[in-house]
């Protein structure tokens, strides 16, 4: 991975807008710490503050997403079960795009109102109003995502501009150096930003 930043770059470019998922509009990055059989988010409060929403709002949220029980204690939250970093990242994510980014101009400037019992979310940036329904339900109930440094198997469906073979997994894309479009390859994940991967084909 020569640079990774213009690599991301790249994607970015590449990624036709329907695809990209809340997952990458995180103001704050969660910093995930597995603790026992917890799971520590331990800079809740910081990330509650960036998106200026209720910290029991969110926290009740995650507990239902991810199934599990879990409480507020200081700046952090503690949720009681084993979780991946992508699993809390991704929660967080369907979480903004339900409750806080603006569908019309993209922005995190928003506040809810409730309105004969109906919760609206109106821009600050932009004026836009929508009602707020779960954006990402479908992917929610999947645990199991791509995750670095496993191997999978995949198809290649496409290739980037620079020839990069690119697989779709779920809401992932996939960039996989060196294979050719319709073939099915076993890959190996690198590195996982957002909702793009980076792989390598599998040795074995
Ligand atoms: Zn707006």
């Amino acid at each position: 991975m020569s640079d990774y930043r213009a690599l991301l770059a790249r994607a970015r470019e590449r990624i036709p807008h329907a695809m990209s998922s809340g997952a990458r509009v995180l103001l704050t990055d969660p910093e995930v710490l597995v603790e026992g059989k917890n799971t520590v988010i331990r800079n809740f409060g910081d990330i509650v503050d960036s998106i200026r929403r209720e910290p029991l709002h969110l926290l009740q949220y995650l507990l239902k997403e991810l199934g599990t029980a879990g409480n507020i204690d200081g700046r952090r939250a503690i949720l009681k079960r084993k979780l991946s970093e992508q699993q809390v990242k991704e929660r967080l994510g369907s979480y903004m795009a339900t409750y806080v980014m603006c569908t019309e101009c993209n922005r995190p400037d928003t506040h809810l109102v409730k309105e004969d019992r109906i919760m609206i979310l109106e821009c600050e940036a932009c004026g836009a109003r929508r009602p707020v329904k779960q954006m990402k339900a479908q992917q929610t109930e999947k645990v199991p995502v791509l995750e670095e440094r496993k191997v999978y198997e995949v198809m290649i469906e496409d290739l980037g501009k620079k020839g990069d073979g690119i697989a779709r997994v779920d809401q992932y894309v996939i960039y996989v150096p060196g294979t050719s479009k319709g073939s099915k390859v076993r890959i190996f994940i690198e590195k996982i930003s957002g909702t793009v991967a980076y792989a390598r084909l599998a040795t074995e």
